[in-house]
Protein backbone atom coordinates (compact mmCIF):
# COMPACT_ATOMS: atom_id res chain seq x y z
CA UNK A 1 0.00 0.00 0.00
CA UNK A 2 0.98 3.40 -0.88
CA UNK A 3 0.37 6.51 1.37
CA UNK A 4 -2.13 7.65 -1.29
CA UNK A 5 -4.41 4.38 0.27
CA UNK A 6 -4.46 5.70 3.63
CA UNK A 7 -6.32 8.73 2.73
CA UNK A 8 -10.31 9.04 3.80
CA UNK A 9 -12.24 8.48 1.08
CA UNK A 10 -15.83 8.39 1.99
CA UNK A 11 -17.60 8.46 5.55
CA UNK A 12 -21.31 7.16 6.24
CA UNK A 13 -23.22 8.47 9.35
CA UNK A 14 -26.52 6.28 9.89
CA UNK A 15 -28.62 7.11 13.15
CA UNK A 16 -30.15 3.74 14.45
CA UNK A 17 -32.84 2.66 16.71
CA UNK A 18 -33.00 -0.41 18.81
CA UNK A 19 -35.50 -1.29 21.29
CA UNK A 20 -35.05 -2.03 24.86
CA UNK A 21 -36.22 -5.03 26.41
CA UNK A 22 -37.61 -2.92 30.00
CA UNK A 23 -37.52 0.61 29.68
CA UNK A 24 -33.77 2.20 31.26
CA UNK A 25 -34.74 4.04 34.40
CA UNK A 26 -32.12 6.76 36.03
CA UNK A 27 -32.69 9.77 38.31
CA UNK A 28 -31.97 12.08 35.34
CA UNK A 29 -35.30 10.29 33.49
CA UNK A 30 -36.16 7.15 31.44
CA UNK A 31 -35.46 5.91 27.99
CA UNK A 32 -37.08 3.42 26.19
CA UNK A 33 -34.65 2.84 22.85
CA UNK A 34 -31.23 3.08 22.31
CA UNK A 35 -30.80 6.44 19.97
CA UNK A 36 -27.57 5.36 18.23
CA UNK A 37 -25.38 7.10 15.67
CA UNK A 38 -22.81 4.54 13.54
CA UNK A 39 -20.36 6.08 11.86
CA UNK A 40 -18.15 3.97 8.83
CA UNK A 41 -14.90 5.64 7.61
CA UNK A 42 -13.40 3.86 4.38
CA UNK A 43 -9.97 4.70 3.00
CA UNK A 44 -8.76 4.87 -0.44
CA UNK A 45 -6.75 1.33 -0.25
CA UNK A 46 -10.53 0.08 0.46
CA UNK A 47 -9.77 -0.43 4.18
CA UNK A 48 -12.67 0.51 6.46
CA UNK A 49 -13.44 1.25 10.22
CA UNK A 50 -16.56 1.66 11.76
CA UNK A 51 -17.46 3.17 15.13
CA UNK A 52 -20.91 3.74 17.32
CA UNK A 53 -21.97 6.33 20.17
CA UNK A 54 -25.23 6.38 22.14
CA UNK A 55 -26.70 10.09 23.00
CA UNK A 56 -28.37 10.86 26.31
CA UNK A 57 -30.05 13.90 26.38
CA UNK A 58 -30.08 14.47 29.86
CA UNK A 59 -26.61 13.80 30.35
CA UNK A 60 -25.15 14.51 27.25
CA UNK A 61 -27.27 17.48 26.59
CA UNK A 62 -27.31 16.11 22.73
CA UNK A 63 -29.56 14.65 20.43
CA UNK A 64 -29.27 12.03 17.75
CA UNK A 65 -30.56 14.70 15.61
CA UNK A 66 -27.37 16.91 16.17
CA UNK A 67 -25.09 14.40 16.13
CA UNK A 68 -25.64 13.52 12.77
CA UNK A 69 -25.40 17.22 11.84
CA UNK A 70 -22.41 17.52 13.99
CA UNK A 71 -20.97 14.31 12.02
CA UNK A 72 -21.35 15.59 8.65
CA UNK A 73 -19.41 18.74 9.54
CA UNK A 74 -16.66 16.74 11.14
CA UNK A 75 -16.35 14.13 8.18
CA UNK A 76 -15.69 17.22 5.79
CA UNK A 77 -13.00 18.14 7.62
CA UNK A 78 -11.98 14.45 7.37
CA UNK A 79 -12.17 14.00 4.06
CA UNK A 80 -8.60 13.60 2.15
CA UNK A 81 -7.20 13.57 5.51
CA UNK A 82 -4.17 10.28 6.06
CA UNK A 83 -5.89 8.08 8.40
CA UNK A 84 -2.43 7.40 9.77
CA UNK A 85 -1.86 10.72 11.31
CA UNK A 86 -4.48 9.68 13.99
CA UNK A 87 -3.69 12.13 16.62
CA UNK A 88 -4.04 15.06 13.80
CA UNK A 89 -7.24 13.79 12.83
CA UNK A 90 -8.34 13.91 16.40
CA UNK A 91 -7.07 17.23 16.60
CA UNK A 92 -9.15 18.25 13.87
CA UNK A 93 -12.01 16.84 15.22
CA UNK A 94 -11.85 18.72 18.26
CA UNK A 95 -10.92 22.19 16.39
CA UNK A 96 -14.42 21.52 14.10
CA UNK A 97 -16.58 21.47 17.58
CA UNK A 98 -16.10 22.10 21.26
CA UNK A 99 -18.10 19.41 23.05
CA UNK A 100 -20.06 16.75 20.76
CA UNK A 101 -17.71 14.12 22.65
CA UNK A 102 -20.54 11.22 21.88
CA UNK A 103 -20.09 11.74 17.84
CA UNK A 104 -16.15 12.27 18.40
CA UNK A 105 -16.00 8.90 19.87
CA UNK A 106 -18.19 7.14 16.71
CA UNK A 107 -15.29 8.96 14.37
CA UNK A 108 -12.27 8.02 16.96
CA UNK A 109 -12.97 4.44 17.26
CA UNK A 110 -13.38 4.21 13.41
CA UNK A 111 -10.35 5.65 12.60
CA UNK A 112 -8.50 3.57 15.65
CA UNK A 113 -9.96 0.26 13.95
CA UNK A 114 -8.85 1.10 10.80
CA UNK A 115 -5.03 1.80 12.22
CA UNK A 116 -4.79 -1.30 14.13
CA UNK A 117 -6.28 -3.25 10.99
CA UNK A 118 -3.78 -1.25 9.08
CA UNK A 119 -0.60 -3.30 11.60
CA UNK A 120 -2.69 -6.23 11.01
CA UNK A 121 -3.22 -6.50 14.91
CA UNK A 122 -5.94 -6.79 17.36
CA UNK A 123 -6.96 -3.24 18.85
CA UNK A 124 -5.99 -4.11 22.15
CA UNK A 125 -2.52 -5.21 20.77
CA UNK A 126 -2.18 -1.29 18.78
CA UNK A 127 -2.81 0.15 22.47
CA UNK A 128 -0.32 -1.72 24.03
CA UNK A 129 -2.64 -4.07 26.34
CA UNK A 130 -2.65 -7.78 26.50
CA UNK A 131 -4.80 -10.55 27.12
CA UNK A 132 -3.77 -11.40 30.82
CA UNK A 133 -6.81 -9.08 31.51
CA UNK A 134 -10.24 -11.08 32.84
CA UNK A 135 -12.92 -8.61 32.82
CA UNK A 136 -16.06 -9.68 33.98
CA UNK A 137 -19.45 -7.16 33.69
CA UNK A 138 -21.56 -6.20 35.79
CA UNK A 139 -25.49 -5.74 35.48
CA UNK A 140 -27.46 -2.94 36.05
CA UNK A 141 -30.71 -2.10 38.15
CA UNK A 142 -32.95 0.96 36.74
CA UNK A 143 -34.54 2.88 39.41
CA UNK A 144 -37.81 1.79 40.25
CA UNK A 145 -39.96 0.51 42.97
CA UNK A 146 -38.47 -1.19 45.94
CA UNK A 147 -40.23 -4.75 45.03
CA UNK A 148 -39.26 -4.39 41.32
CA UNK A 149 -35.37 -3.53 42.09
CA UNK A 150 -35.45 -6.52 44.49
CA UNK A 151 -36.80 -9.08 42.06
CA UNK A 152 -34.59 -7.49 39.18
CA UNK A 153 -31.75 -8.13 41.51
CA UNK A 154 -32.63 -11.62 42.31
CA UNK A 155 -33.07 -12.67 38.74
CA UNK A 156 -29.28 -11.15 37.64
CA UNK A 157 -28.15 -12.61 41.02
CA UNK A 158 -29.94 -16.41 39.56
CA UNK A 159 -28.20 -16.17 35.94
CA UNK A 160 -24.64 -15.60 37.32
CA UNK A 161 -23.72 -11.75 37.55
CA UNK A 162 -20.48 -11.18 39.19
CA UNK A 163 -21.71 -7.64 40.62
CA UNK A 164 -25.01 -5.30 40.30
CA UNK A 165 -25.00 -1.88 39.64
CA UNK A 166 -28.28 -0.14 41.28
CA UNK A 167 -29.40 3.14 39.97
CA UNK A 168 -30.26 5.52 42.72
CA UNK A 169 -30.69 9.03 43.59
CA UNK A 170 -34.00 9.53 44.91
CA UNK A 171 -35.07 11.47 47.43
CA UNK A 172 -35.58 11.29 50.52
CA UNK A 173 -32.43 9.17 50.65
CA UNK A 174 -34.32 6.92 53.12
CA UNK A 175 -36.10 5.52 50.33
CA UNK A 176 -32.80 4.28 48.47
CA UNK A 177 -31.32 2.95 51.98
CA UNK A 178 -34.37 0.98 52.18
CA UNK A 179 -33.79 -0.10 48.39
CA UNK A 180 -30.53 -1.57 48.97
CA UNK A 181 -31.33 -2.68 52.68
CA UNK A 182 -34.03 -5.14 50.70
CA UNK A 183 -31.59 -5.97 47.64
CA UNK A 184 -28.53 -6.70 50.01
CA UNK A 185 -31.27 -9.01 52.17
CA UNK A 186 -31.96 -10.94 49.05
CA UNK A 187 -28.82 -11.47 47.10
CA UNK A 188 -26.63 -12.50 50.08
CA UNK A 189 -23.60 -10.66 51.73
CA UNK A 190 -21.31 -12.01 48.69
CA UNK A 191 -22.91 -10.08 45.90
CA UNK A 192 -20.71 -7.05 44.99
CA UNK A 193 -23.01 -3.92 45.19
CA UNK A 194 -22.17 -0.66 43.45
CA UNK A 195 -24.59 2.41 43.02
CA UNK A 196 -25.18 5.23 41.02
CA UNK A 197 -27.24 8.41 41.98
CA UNK A 198 -26.74 10.33 38.63
CA UNK A 199 -26.43 13.71 40.40
CA UNK A 200 -29.61 12.84 42.22
CA UNK A 201 -28.82 14.18 46.00
CA UNK A 202 -27.71 17.11 47.19
CA UNK A 203 -25.20 17.34 49.55
CA UNK A 204 -27.20 16.89 52.37
CA UNK A 205 -29.78 13.89 50.87
CA UNK A 206 -26.17 12.61 49.69
CA UNK A 207 -24.83 12.51 53.05
CA UNK A 208 -27.78 10.79 54.87
CA UNK A 209 -27.75 8.41 51.81
CA UNK A 210 -24.30 7.18 52.06
CA UNK A 211 -24.10 7.29 55.65
CA UNK A 212 -26.72 5.14 55.78
CA UNK A 213 -25.86 2.70 52.84
CA UNK A 214 -22.46 1.88 54.55
CA UNK A 215 -23.66 -0.78 56.67
CA UNK A 216 -24.62 -2.87 53.17
CA UNK A 217 -21.21 -3.30 51.99
CA UNK A 218 -21.35 -0.64 48.76
CA UNK A 219 -18.16 -0.84 46.54
CA UNK A 220 -18.65 2.65 45.30
CA UNK A 221 -20.95 5.15 44.57
CA UNK A 222 -21.20 7.03 41.51
CA UNK A 223 -22.30 10.68 41.02
CA UNK A 224 -23.90 11.30 44.29
CA UNK A 225 -24.72 15.14 43.63
CA UNK A 226 -24.68 17.55 40.58
CA UNK A 227 -21.89 17.39 38.17
CA UNK A 228 -20.72 20.89 38.49
CA UNK A 229 -20.82 21.44 41.93
CA UNK A 230 -17.00 20.55 43.00
CA UNK A 231 -16.92 22.18 45.95
CA UNK A 232 -19.52 20.03 47.48
CA UNK A 233 -18.39 17.13 46.08
CA UNK A 234 -14.61 17.49 47.66
CA UNK A 235 -16.74 17.81 50.85
CA UNK A 236 -18.43 14.28 50.15
CA UNK A 237 -15.44 12.44 48.93
CA UNK A 238 -13.44 13.57 52.14
CA UNK A 239 -16.58 12.41 54.57
CA UNK A 240 -18.17 9.78 52.63
CA UNK A 241 -17.85 6.16 54.08
CA UNK A 242 -18.22 4.82 50.64
CA UNK A 243 -15.84 5.38 47.79
CA UNK A 244 -17.08 8.37 45.10
CA UNK A 245 -16.29 7.88 41.80
CA UNK A 246 -17.16 10.55 39.47
CA UNK A 247 -19.17 9.76 36.08
CA UNK A 248 -20.67 12.65 34.62
CA UNK A 249 -18.05 15.29 36.77
CA UNK A 250 -15.48 13.55 33.97
CA UNK A 251 -15.48 13.78 30.91
CA UNK A 252 -12.09 13.86 29.47
CA UNK A 253 -8.57 14.46 30.92
CA UNK A 254 -8.80 18.05 31.63
CA UNK A 255 -11.55 17.13 34.16
CA UNK A 256 -9.75 14.07 35.57
CA UNK A 257 -6.82 16.44 36.23
CA UNK A 258 -9.34 18.64 38.14
CA UNK A 259 -11.08 16.66 39.73
CA UNK A 260 -8.01 14.27 41.16
CA UNK A 261 -5.67 17.01 42.30
CA UNK A 262 -8.94 19.31 44.44
CA UNK A 263 -9.70 15.66 45.99
CA UNK A 264 -13.18 15.35 44.48
CA UNK A 265 -13.18 11.89 43.99
CA UNK A 266 -11.51 8.63 44.76
CA UNK A 267 -12.74 6.59 41.21
CA UNK A 268 -13.34 7.46 37.94
CA UNK A 269 -15.79 6.07 35.26
CA UNK A 270 -14.55 6.55 32.14
CA UNK A 271 -17.15 6.44 29.16
CA UNK A 272 -15.69 6.87 25.37
CA UNK A 273 -18.73 8.58 24.57
CA UNK A 274 -17.81 11.38 27.42
CA UNK A 275 -13.99 11.32 26.44
CA UNK A 276 -14.60 11.91 22.83
CA UNK A 277 -12.92 8.20 22.05
CA UNK A 278 -10.33 6.11 22.89
CA UNK A 279 -7.84 8.49 22.24
CA UNK A 280 -8.73 10.95 24.76
CA UNK A 281 -9.40 8.18 27.19
CA UNK A 282 -6.36 7.00 27.33
CA UNK A 283 -5.37 9.86 28.72
CA UNK A 284 -8.00 9.63 31.39
CA UNK A 285 -6.39 6.27 32.08
CA UNK A 286 -2.61 7.42 32.62
CA UNK A 287 -4.11 10.61 34.64
CA UNK A 288 -5.79 8.06 37.21
CA UNK A 289 -3.09 5.56 36.83
CA UNK A 290 -0.28 8.27 37.81
CA UNK A 291 -2.83 9.58 40.94
CA UNK A 292 -2.85 5.98 42.10
CA UNK A 293 -6.78 6.11 41.44
CA UNK A 294 -8.91 2.76 39.96
CA UNK A 295 -11.16 3.17 37.04
CA UNK A 296 -14.15 1.99 35.66
CA UNK A 297 -15.26 1.72 31.95
CA UNK A 298 -19.10 2.41 31.74
CA UNK A 299 -21.39 3.09 28.34
CA UNK A 300 -24.95 4.36 27.70
CA UNK A 301 -27.00 2.34 25.44
CA UNK A 302 -24.13 1.35 22.90
CA UNK A 303 -24.79 -1.86 20.80
CA UNK A 304 -21.89 -5.04 21.39
CA UNK A 305 -20.04 -2.96 18.55
CA UNK A 306 -18.72 0.04 20.93
CA UNK A 307 -18.71 -2.25 23.64
CA UNK A 308 -16.39 -4.30 21.54
CA UNK A 309 -13.69 -1.42 21.08
CA UNK A 310 -14.21 -0.16 25.08
CA UNK A 311 -13.42 -3.65 25.85
CA UNK A 312 -10.71 -3.68 23.58
CA UNK A 313 -9.49 -0.10 25.12
CA UNK A 314 -9.91 -1.66 28.63
CA UNK A 315 -7.27 -4.30 28.10
CA UNK A 316 -4.59 -1.80 27.62
CA UNK A 317 -5.06 -0.82 31.15
CA UNK A 318 -3.95 -2.37 34.66
CA UNK A 319 -5.97 0.51 36.96
CA UNK A 320 -9.37 -0.29 35.02
CA UNK A 321 -10.86 -2.56 37.58
CA UNK A 322 -14.48 -2.29 37.80
CA UNK A 323 -16.51 -3.27 34.24
CA UNK A 324 -20.01 -1.98 33.50
CA UNK A 325 -20.10 -2.95 29.74
CA UNK A 326 -23.81 -4.71 29.96
CA UNK A 327 -25.75 -2.38 27.33
CA UNK A 328 -26.00 -4.91 24.62
CA UNK A 329 -27.52 -6.92 26.92
CA UNK A 330 -30.26 -4.93 27.41
CA UNK A 331 -31.35 -4.43 23.85
CA UNK A 332 -33.91 -6.66 22.16
CA UNK A 333 -32.05 -7.29 19.11
CA UNK A 334 -28.27 -7.66 18.83
CA UNK A 335 -27.14 -6.22 14.87
CA UNK A 336 -23.60 -6.31 15.25
CA UNK A 337 -21.33 -9.41 13.31
CA UNK A 338 -18.34 -10.61 15.23
CA UNK A 339 -16.38 -8.33 18.32
CA UNK A 340 -16.87 -9.39 22.14
CA UNK A 341 -18.22 -12.31 23.43
CA UNK A 342 -20.46 -12.65 27.27
CA UNK A 343 -19.60 -16.21 28.76
CA UNK A 344 -21.30 -17.89 31.23
CA UNK A 345 -20.05 -16.03 33.81
CA UNK A 346 -20.61 -13.19 31.84
CA UNK A 347 -16.72 -12.74 31.30
CA UNK A 348 -15.84 -10.53 28.27
CA UNK A 349 -13.57 -11.77 25.55
CA UNK A 350 -12.66 -10.14 22.15
CA UNK A 351 -10.99 -11.97 19.18
CA UNK A 352 -7.39 -11.41 17.78
CA UNK A 353 -8.99 -10.30 14.29
CA UNK A 354 -7.35 -7.46 13.08
CA UNK A 355 -8.96 -3.95 14.45
CA UNK A 356 -11.85 -4.41 17.24
CA UNK A 357 -12.87 -7.36 15.01
CA UNK A 358 -16.88 -6.25 15.30
CA UNK A 359 -18.83 -4.67 12.31
CA UNK A 360 -22.85 -4.07 12.16
CA UNK A 361 -25.01 -6.80 10.18
CA UNK A 362 -25.69 -4.74 6.40
CA UNK A 363 -29.31 -6.09 6.67
CA UNK A 364 -29.71 -3.75 9.77
CA UNK A 365 -28.19 -0.80 8.36
CA UNK A 366 -30.09 -0.63 5.10
CA UNK A 367 -33.61 -0.36 7.39
CA UNK A 368 -32.13 3.15 8.43
CA UNK A 369 -31.31 6.24 6.63
CA UNK A 370 -27.80 7.38 6.57
CA UNK A 371 -25.41 10.03 5.14
CA UNK A 372 -22.88 9.52 3.05
CA UNK A 373 -19.56 11.98 2.59
CA UNK A 374 -17.23 12.14 -0.16
MG1 LIG B 1 -22.89 6.57 36.11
Amino acid sequence: MSSKDYRIKKIEIIPIKIELNDPFVISAGAISHAMNTVVIIHTSGGVYGTGECSRYRSIYAETQTGLVDAGKLIGQSLIGKDVTALRSCIRLMDKTFAGYSSIKSAFDMALYDINAKLCGVPLYRFLGGDRDKEMHTDMTISLLNKKAMVKKAREYAKQGFPALKIKLGDRPAEKDIERIAAIRKAVGDKMPLRVDANQGWNYYEATKALNGLAEYGVEHCEAPIPAQNFIDLRKLNAESPIPIMGDESVYNHHDAYRMLVEDCMMQINIKLGKSGGICHAMKIAAIAQAAGVYCQVGCFSETRLAITALAHFTMAWDNIVYFDMDSPLMQTIDPVKGGLKYSKDWQVTVTDKPGHGAEFDSRFLKKFEGVVIK
